[in-house]
């Protein structure tokens, strides 16, 4: 199929040629004819897949009739994160250059003023993050009534991030007779739910089943038996044996990225970092120092996970397992995207057996275990003490039983390999076993749809916080509160 069989204009195919697209992706394909129809669309698609323009492309078509009057957005998009919210207003000015429409992009951390001004001129495409735009509703900068298209991106996001509550007002306050575009990673029964309250006799279109990994990237895991020093050791050794020169690191906390970063800068490689306590502008500037190829190796906190399109990213390294196992599936997709092929590696410390369990049973493929020459892997014994010693929220801080010899741990650097090894040695039966995290989260969601607005503050992030901070802190699996022992000064390695 080519795009001129979508029913698209002359002027969107011509900027589709522009951006070199010879043929449209799955999504694309699917997609594409409904939302020129009109219909409702309940998309369930991976990150790179192609989703921002299946719903970009015809939304630019659509809305080339008609003007914007003033505070008044013609459609609407919402986003979970800045930087999301932001590449997709770089799709719309990417394949909206041939016509006139307008657009304003609400995010937190830049100037209102300018953004204000845009409104009131009268916008076509308002792109916003849920708190951002609320906040500009409750200030009376923006009427929603004439919003004719509505686009939820990325609502298993959302709902990770505590915001389907301000998401739901916002749907309250749009027009009931509207076309509602949603997408979705994954389709857990939350998602449904809002899924069928949200749109009316949607087209169903899912192009990879959910949570599936990527097909074109190769996974593998690093046992490291030892502590955060020995991934620090292990992450160097495969950065230098990969040879890697546009990689992602992806940290669980702040805390960490700063340390991993600090670290491998030490170490005199090539790398920036990236993370919600930023400024916007600094993080902007760190993305396009990252993309134009000033530093290879980008370290960054989960804020990153959904919102990079970097086309060239060859590897992406998991320092952390995530907590959220679904935030495996989009840090991994950061790469092999648009089908180049990409590696992913997850380097674990045998506390995090129990989300490393919960990630596999969320892909369904077990990840293949590697060693890195100098690094042990985990046995047993020492998976059984840092399940239980997770279980009792404790932390290790320094390396327990390591077996490597000076001279092994000598061999850090440059001169170590890879040696793919058997994993038949996992218990499957502990890939079976419940996720503590998991178990403490959901409370959280629900209690997040409950809890009314005015105690909500504390209770789920909202828009009087950083949407990205927010995503962090919840990483942390002591929720809001980050005991004593977890904030003493790391050592940096
Ligand atoms: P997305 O899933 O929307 O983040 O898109 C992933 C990447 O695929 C982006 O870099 C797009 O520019 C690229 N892309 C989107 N559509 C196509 C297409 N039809 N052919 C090739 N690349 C595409």
């Amino acid at each position: 199929m080519n795009f001129s069989d979508l029913g698209l204009s002359p002027e969107i195919l011509t900027a589709v040629n522009d951006s070199g697209y010879t043929t449209p992706t799955p999504i694309q394909e699917q997609a594409i004819p409904y939302v020129l129809m009109g219909r409702d669309v309940l998309g369930c698609a991976q990150t790179g897949t192609g989703k921002t323009a299946g719903f970009t492309l015809p939304m630019i078509d659509i809305l080339s009739s008609g003007r914007a009057r003033a505070r008044m957005p013609r459609s609407l998009i919402i986003a979970p994160t800045r930087e999301l919210a932001a590449q997709v207003s770089e799709n719309f000015e990417k394949y909206g250059k041939h016509g006139k429409l307008s657009m304003a992009l609400l995010i937190g951390g830049s100037s209102f003023v300018e953004q204000e001004k845009k409104l009131d001129r009268g916008v076509d495409v308002l792109i916003a993050t849920p708190g951002r735009l609320l906040d500009l509703f409750e200030r009376g900068k923006i009427l929603l009534a004439d919003v004719k298209i509505l686009v939820i991106d990325e609502a298993d996001r959302m709902l990770d991030m505590g915001f389907i509550p301000d998401v739901e007002r916002i749907v309250s306050l749009l027009p009931k007779i509207r076309q509602t575009l949603f997408f979705s990673a994954t389709m857990a029964p939350e998602i449904r739910r809002l899924a069928d309250a949200f749109l009316m006799n949607p087209k169903e279109i899912s192009v990879d089943p959910p949570a599936s990994a990527a097909e074109t990237v190769t996974q593998a895991l690093v046992k490291v038996s030892g502590d955060s020093k020995m991934k620090r050791m292990a992450l160097r050794s495969l950065i230098t044996s990969e040879e890697v020169k546009s990689g992602i690191v992806f940290c669980n906390r702040k805390r960490d990225v700063d340390i991993v970063f600090k670290s491998l800068k030490r170490h005199e490689f090539s790398v920036c970092a990236l993370h919600g306590d930023m400024a916007q502008p600094v993080r902007m500037e760190t993305l396009d120092d990252f993309k134009n190829g000033k530093a290879d190796i980008m370290v960054c906190s989960d804020v990153a996970a959904r919102g990079l399109d970097i086309p060239a990213v060859s590897h992406v390294f998991n320092f952390d397992v995530p907590i959220n196992a679904e935030d495996y599936v989009h840090r991994i997709g950061r790469t092999g995207r648009a089908g180049r092929s990409g590696k992913a590696y997850t380097l674990a410390l045998p506390e995090e057996a129990r989300a490393l369990s919960n990630v596999v049973s969320t892909v369904k493929r077990d990840i293949p275990l590697v060693e890195v020459e100098g690094i042990d892997a985990w046995t047993p014994e020492e998976e059984a003490d840092g399940r239980s010693r997770k279980r009792r929220g404790g932390r290790k801080s320094e390396p327990r039983g390591r077996k490597t010899s000076s001279s092994s741990r000598k061999s850090d650097d440059a001169n170590t390999h890879l040696k793919v090894v058997s994993d038949r040695d996992e218990d499957p039966a502990k890939a079976e076993q419940p996720d503590v995290v998991e178990e403490t989260r959901k409370p959280r969601r629900q209690a997040a749809a409950k809890t009314p607005r005015a105690s909500r503050a504390k209770a789920v992030p909202t828009r009087d916080r950083d949407q990205d901070d927010a995503a962090e802190e919840s990483s942390n699996a002591f929720g809001d509160h980050t005991p004593a022992f977890m904030l003493r000064p790391a050592q940096v390695a």
